[in-house]
């Protein structure tokens, strides 16, 4: 058997990996790359295989950096299913249709700015995506499916974003049987909304995330002090505007949340919280829909949100012009939006309109992956460009860590000491090499694990 490592090698997007044992190709997630130079470059790169040789494919979740290029690979000859929970399905259908959007947009903009890459057609697009949509094959979890003669697997909650999962595989290579375990991303336990990741204990070869593998975050009430800060104080003292970038799925939910709930605890002022993405409506329907996969305290939240019809009031926005009409506001609006790195989307207009302004403040609440405009404004730049143009950063930036929807380090190690032996191999991926070099490091120490890699892009290994 062999397993090659086409993505999240070393960094945190693009995830891609690759199995082939005798008679079965199996591809664990075709995501996107996101930030740096070379992105765009690393997306329009022709796939190191043959699309049309693999059987099958395999979906952790629906964030574009594990999905994002599943309709190129649909476009290339990939005519088998792709195997996903319910949930991950649903909101794919919306995700990879505003990815197409997204990837539409970028397309016009390069032409007619004469940027790099004009004349290029888009990614994808949008009839790609509906042949993409109708390979999936939801699976639920925790049961067993048999997709191929020489492969069984299980989809485990992995309390990252809603329909997330850890994958477990079986994979038969002429007669030995080899059980690998793709951890996908891990959620923080104990956080609103998802539930906590399933503990795992056994595999022969582990895959593991690491995003946050070197450092620990704030606890919950830290983290709501702290949100409840920055708003109160952008809000109320500074009368500017809050913006928050957020994953449309997942973050957006949780932020959301998160706000109502403090508003409901009287620790928030009177705000008017814009939603301010063409497919967050949907996946918050959507993340309802599944009501069944939420917490307790978070299915009583939503059906709360539902019927209130007071306060605070709570906007989603999915028409354009009513988009671009939020650039007037000048105070009381929390404004969230995507893209969650501000890397794309219309998060990009309510910076250009707010970076500059001393009153108004913007909130980091997720991962910011190298490269990305998100990144550097969590580093503190204090002029950045957008559409070309510089803008001076004159906004409160806050990075609210305790927001991300990654584990920590504790909670990872947390999660790898479930296992009953050490795994033959462990692979960190889904990092950053300093990341992913001090969390081996903490394993090797804490956990007494031996056999830990951090595979680099397009390595290879034989078991
Ligand atoms: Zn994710």
């Amino acid at each position: 058997m062999k397993l090659t490592f086409l993505g999240a090698a070393g960094e945190v997007t693009g995830s891609c990996y690759l199995i082939e044992a005798q008679g079965l190709r199996v591809l664990v997630d075709c995501g996107m790359f996101q930030g740096g130079r070379d992105a765009d470059a690393r997306n329009y790169a022709p796939f190191s295989f043959a699309p049309e040789s693999l059987d099958l494919v395999l979906l952790t979740h629906a964030h574009i950096d594990h999905s994002g290029l599943l309709p190129r690979l649909v476009a290339q000859g990939f005519r088998g299913r792709i195997h996903t929970t319910a949930a991950t399905a649903d909101l794919l259908q919306v995700m990879l249709a505003d990815s197409a959007h997204i990837q539409q947009k970028e397309m016009e903009w390069r032409n007619k700015a004469g940027a790099r890459g004009a004349g290029r057609p888009p990614l994808y697009t949008l009839a790609e995506v509906q042949r993409t949509l109708r390979q999936l094959s939801p699976v639920d979890y925790d049961n067993e499916i048999a997709p191929h003669p020489g492969l069984r697997c299980r989809f485990r909650d992995a309390g990252h974003i809603i329909g997330s999962a850890i994958i477990e595989l079986w994979v038969n290579d002429g007669g030995a049987t080899h059980k690998l375990v793709f951890s996908g991303d891990l959620g923080q336990p104990s956080r609103p909304l998802v539930r906590d990741p399933t503990p795992i204990d056994s595999a022969d070869v582990l895959v593991v995330e690491s995003t946050y593998g070197n450092r620990l975050h704030k606890n919950l009430d830290d983290t709501l002090a702290e949100l409840e800060y920055a708003v109160t104080d952008t809000l109320v003292r500074k009368k500017g505007n809050v913006i928050i970038p957020a994953f449309a799925v997942g973050r957006t939910q949780e932020i959301l949340y998160l706000l109502v709930d403090l508003y409901r605890q009287g620790r928030m002022p009177e705000m008017d919280i814009y939603v301010d993405s063409p497919m967050a409506l949907k996946a918050t329907d959507i993340t309802a829909r599944h009501w069944g996969l939420l917490d307790k305290d978070a299915a009583a939240m939503l059906r709360w949100m539902q019927k209130r019809s007071g306060k605070p009031r709570i906007h989603f926005v999915e028409d354009a012009v009513e988009s671009a009409g939020l650039q007037r506001i000048k105070r009381g609006a929390v404004i969230i939006s995507a893209s969650g790195m501000c890397n794309a989307g219309r998060i990009k207009q309510h910076l250009r309109h707010n970076l500059g302004r001393r009153d108004s403040t913007v909130i980091i609440a997720g991962f910011q992956a190298a490269g990305t405009l998100g990144r550097r404004l969590a580093d503190g730049a204090k002029s950045v460009r957008l559409f070309g143009i510089p803008v001076p950063v004159k906004a409160d930036i806050y990075t609210i860590g305790g927001l991300s929807a990654h584990a920590d380090q504790a909670a990872l190690l947390g999660w790898l000491q479930h296992f009953k032996r050490q795994p033959r191999r462990s692979f960190i991926v889904h990092g950053e090499r300093e990341t992913a070099t001090v969390f081996a490091a903490a394993i090797r120490e804490r956990l007494g694990w031996t056999g830990i890699d951090i595979p680099a892009l397009h390595s290879a290994i034989i078991l």
